[in-house]
């Protein structure tokens, strides 16, 4: 009887181990899906949507500290507003209302 107990003992764990091996599974998939999803939210979207329609280009790269929209470069205070600007805040060109994104090349 010894061993059966221990066999059944044996298949609870590897159900376990099953288990938990597919809520691991389960939540890196989620978690993998979530930034993605977090990157546009729907107000974002619709920024970008208008500023495409009044600029013709809904966003551009920030590149040493010139707007790759209208190619103006910024000027030291805006420089300042978009370095001081939280990772997550959206930027616009106030030249040309272009949303600014910003790269390890901004010139930040
Ligand atoms: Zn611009």
């Amino acid at each position: 009887m010894a061993t059966l107990r221990e066999k059944r003992a044996e298949l609870e764990r590897s159900r376990d181990e099953a288990l938990s091996q597919i809520g691991r599974e389960e939540e890196f998939r989620r978690s993998g899906r979530a930034p993605l999803a977090g990157d546009l939210p729907e107000d974002l979207v619709r920024l970008y949507e208008r500023s495409r329609e009044q600029t013709g280009l809904g966003a551009a790269l920030l590149r040493a500290g010139r707007c790759g929209a209208c190619r103006l470069d910024l000027n030291a205070s805006e420089l300042n507003r978009v370095k001081a600007a939280p990772a997550d805040e959206v930027i616009r060109c106030e030249e040309c209302g272009s949303i600014m994104v910003r790269t390890e090349e901004s010139g930040l």
